[in-house]
């Protein structure tokens, strides 16, 4: 079998060992890749230290087309992007080509936003003091950028850290999940077509080991990580000083008030619960649902639970495939047992086969159980009553996590109050905690992390705001 290389500073190359990656459904080998040495991973860095300057002077015509050029050729690609996904990663191909798609617009949104990213001039004569001066404020790249992903967006989650620091021009060095990096190295050779400067970009499969020296070294200013919180909060407190964005992990909850489309909310509630079996840090975790509709909405949603389709996940039909490893689906099966240990009861699925849970719905569920207090990432909801809309407003709240939360409602009142009340970064009314639009601000609060992505946000997270004061006017 080929064995894949990586991107060092923009060129394909190979280190003295390999990994494997394999297949989550039955263990077959997917692909293997190239490891960098500790010199070659030094050699990156020093790459982007040194091309730095000339990164954030790109003109943004160079920018633009780069990222254009990314957008074209993934789409151009996606089929077998999508396909590759699938295999490394266990996620359905419907949900692949969906994730492909995101990213196609993702760089496509970046090469928009980086036409419209210029400066603002500030008239200082609000003051006699300051009387002719102005002040010409622009925003200027930290510098390179460490970029860290997870496992469970392979392709969309490196798109989000690449294609922004593409747009402010800041080199960006991606070290992507040990389960699902062949995805973002299939990237690299798109964004090795561009005419990007080298040293612009290095992807770098290293071992986590490994990662540490990566986010220690002062030559990369901005650490950019997606993944756990542990790991997300233990980043930070190595490189206090540094510039940290942290997209950590959810619990998040669907509200489902008395006055909502029952049929509606079911139908969103059921798959995305389960899409991606699960994985996703806004997948519907916690279902909090006004009492007046409890059973009319459970009557509801067993059935939709019931029809989805569960399976290999590179079959066209399917819905809900295995998760990332069957060790994985241990650790979700063993949260499972203990909340039924403790009094819960299992209304649907609850069975593991391989790395494979069948989608569950869990209700009775203690308070302090696993399941209802921390984050699942697996395709298990727990359903839960509240008397009134405060009960589960604050029931939302009562979470060590604020990533997105969903209201099903068709009350203006209830949307407003939501809105200020529920501690996270986005509320959705009439939808799943789980949509997500790719240019929109996306983060969370508490737990949940620090900063914010989406384009426009993310180009400013990874850009401080420099003043010129001009005298004499
Ligand atoms: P993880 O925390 O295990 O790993 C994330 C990345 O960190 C991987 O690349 C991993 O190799 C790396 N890593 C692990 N230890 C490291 C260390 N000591 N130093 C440097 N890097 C290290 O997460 P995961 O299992 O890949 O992904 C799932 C998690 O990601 C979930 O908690 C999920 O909620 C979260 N997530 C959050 C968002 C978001 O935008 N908020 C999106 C997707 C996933």
């Amino acid at each position: 079998m080929d064995v894949r290389t990586f991107w060092l500073a923009g060129r394909p190359a190979t280190g003295d060992t390999e990994l494997i990656v394999t297949n989550p459904l039955d263990g077959r080998e997917v692909g293997r890749h190239s490891v960098p040495t500790d010199a070659q991973v030094e050699e990156a860095v020093a790459a982007a230290a040194q091309v730095a300057g000339q990164a954030a002077a790109l003109p943004v015509h160079v920018r633009a087309e780069a990222l254009a050029h990314v957008s074209r050729r993934l789409a151009e690609r996606a089929e077998e992007i999508a396909r590759l996904i699938t295999a490394e990663n266990g996620k359905p191909i419907l949900w692949a080509r969906g994730e492909v798609g995101r990213a196609v617009a993702t760089f496509r949104f970046a090469a928009e936003e980086t036409r419209r990213w210029s400066g603002e001039v500030q008239r200082l004569d609000t003051e006699p003091a300051a009387a002719g001066r102005l002040a010409y404020v622009s925003r200027v790249p930290y510098g390179p950028v460490l970029a860290i992903t997870p496992f469970n967006f392979p392709l969309n989650l490196v798109a989000h850290k690449v294609a922004p620091a593409i747009a402010v021009g800041a080199p960006v060095i991606v070290k992507p999940a040990p389960a699902t990096p062949l995805t973002s190295l299939l990237l690299g050779e798109i964004l090795a077509e561009t005419d990007l400067p080298a040293g612009m970009f290095s992807i770098l499969p290293v071992e986590n080991e490994r990662a540490g020296a990566l986010v220690e070294d002062p030559r990369l200013p901005v650490v950019s990580f997606t993944g756990s919180a542990p790991v997300g909060y233990a980043i930070a407190d190595q490189v206090p000083r540094k510039h940290v964005t942290l997209e950590l992990g959810g619990n998040a909850a669907a509200v489902v008030l008395a006055d909502a489309d029952l049929d509606w909310a079911a139908t969103r509630v059921a798959l995305y619960s389960n899409y991606q079996a699960g994985q996703s840090c806004i997948a519907v975790q916690r279902v909090i649902v006004e009492e007046p509709v409890y059973d009319a909405f459970v009557e509801r949603l067993l059935p939709a639970v019931g029809a989805l389709v569960t399976g290999d996940p590179a079959d066209e039909k399917t819905q809900v495939g295995p998760l990332v490893s069957e060790a994985a689906a241990e650790r979700v099966e063993q949260w499972i047992k203990e909340a039924v240990e403790s009094g819960a009861r299992v209304l649907a699925g609850g069975v593991r086969e391989g790395a494979t849970i069948t989608p569950t719905v869990l209700t009775d569920v203690p308070a302090d159980a696993k399941v209802a207090r921390e984050e699942v990432f697996g395709p298990v909801m727990i359903v839960q009553r509240a008397a009134s809309m405060d009960e589960a407003y604050a029931m939302v709240n009562d979470s060590a996590y604020g990533l997105q939360a969903g209201v099903f409602t068709r009350s203006l009142d209830a949307a407003f109050r939501a809105n200020r009340e529920l501690e996270v970064g986005g509320v959705i009314i009439g939808d799943v905690p789980s949509y997500r639009a790719d240019q929109m601000p996306y983060g969370g609060v508490k737990d949940s992390g620090i900063g914010r992505e989406g384009l426009g946000s993310a180009m400013r997270d990874l850009t401080y705001e420099k003043v010129m004061v001009i005298t004499g006017l």
